[in-house]
């Protein structure tokens, strides 16, 4: 079974939407850093306050800190059943400091689910989701950090863990399908 998940694409593309819906047919638990950071502002922590500006500016939070956050969760025994990661690693510095976290415990990644949508769209639904950090600049900005910063995790991983490409266009309940097929095919071929 491909119990370690990995929810990879760019702002907009419906990760966090997916994430959730096959964590919880699933049985994993889901790990959203945007949802933990959002929370903590909410909140108004002192993590919260730190990361409120860099957040609406659509820049990224430090890798230290969001290491540390990723690293206390998956510490947490529920985590041991599988999990599926949504919006981290968004750094090469990140991606390697998972591996090696999990390495080190034994633990591995098993997949990455790559969600494909293009700029146009991605920017056209952004505006429409109406979030803080989601008006048409901001957006453009996101997606300048996810192609700078981000992408080339792909790269750093490739080779290391299979990497599913999945249409991300289209309706919800079809692309949940597309990951569904994806999920169980690579675990009929695993066995
Ligand atoms: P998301 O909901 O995944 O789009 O995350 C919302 C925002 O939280 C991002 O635009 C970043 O500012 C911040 N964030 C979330 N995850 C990370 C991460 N792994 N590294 C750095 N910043 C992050």
């Amino acid at each position: 079974m491909r119990r370690n998940i990995l929810m990879f694409g760019p702002p907009g593309s419906g990760k966090g939407t997916q994430a959730a819906r096959i964590a919880q047919r699933r049985g994993l638990v889901h790990i959203s850093t945007g949802d933990i950071l959002r929370d903590a502002v909410a909140a108004g922590t002192k993590m919260g306050l730190q990361v409120k500006a860099i957040i609406e500016r659509g820049d990224l939070v430090t890798d230290e800190l969001m290491f540390g956050l990723v690293k206390e969760r998956l510490r947490q025994a529920d985590t041991l059943e599988g999990f599926l990661l949504d919006g981290f690693p968004r750094t090469v510095n990140q991606a390697e400091g998972l591996l090696a976290l999990l390495s080190m415990a034994g633990r591995q990644l098993d997949v990455v689910l790559l969600l494909d949508v293009d700029d146009d769209e991605l920017v056209r639904r952004a505006v429409a989701r109406g979030r803080a950090d989601d008006d048409e600049g901001t957006i453009r900005h996101r997606l300048n950090v996810y192609r700078e910063q981000t992408e080339p995790v792909l790269e750093a991983l490739a080779g290391r863990v299979g990497i599913e490409k999945i249409g991300g266009v289209g309706d919800l309940d079809s692309i949940t399908g597309s990951i569904e097929l994806v999920l169980d095919a690579a675990d009929t071929s695993q066995e």
